[in-house]
């Protein structure tokens, strides 16, 4: 069985994702407070945690989400920001060219395959008739980008991490 609970520091910020067990043994030891259940029970009495909050602060250090090619290719799911495949020879855009002026950013840099790269090359989304699957962000946090790429997340996990960033 595989039940993933997500971790809050006491001040409700996201900080980790682990495994049921370890949930447990931080609820039976007084050291974390149930936030959501997940409606299943474990040996037919112990309730399994969906969300858990640690009673006192843990100093995590806040890890950002350093701009990378590897990061926006996490973040895009290795798919093309234009015609929504996954091509093998995909690369990076910049939505507005550099040579018109546009940034390295999060909401600049999107994964595009070669095709639409080509379709695309010094011109503006306007100017190629091109449009994007999805609005590129800064992910929140690097536990949000790994989020993004784990199966099955609870619904209830999200709003945790757009309430706190
Ligand atoms: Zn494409």
């Amino acid at each position: 069985m595989k039940k993933n609970v997500l971790v809050l520091n006491s001040t409700h910020l996201p900080i980790n994702i682990t495994g049921w067990k370890r949930a447990l043994i931080l609820l039976y030891k007084g050291k974390a407070a149930a936030v959501k259940y997940n409606g299943c029970l474990i040996n037919g009495r112990f309730r399994l945690p969906e969300i858990i909050k640690l009673l006192n602060f843990a100093p995590v250090p806040y890890a950002d989400v350093v701009l990378s090619r590897k990061n926006i290719f996490l973040r895009d799911n290795h798919t093309c920001q234009y015609c929504g495949r996954a091509h093998s020879n995909l690369t990076i855009d910049h939505i507005l060219p550099r040579s018109r002026g546009g940034d390295d950013s999060w909401t600049n840099m999107v994964v595009c395959c070669a095709r639409c790269n080509c379709k695309k090359g010094d011109r503006t989304l306007e100017e190629a008739g091109l449009k994007l699957k999805g609005s590129p962000y800064r992910p929140s946090s690097a536990l949000y980008l790994h989020m993004t790429r784990m199966s099955g997340v609870p619904a209830s996990w999200h709003e945790h991490f757009f309430k706190t960033n």
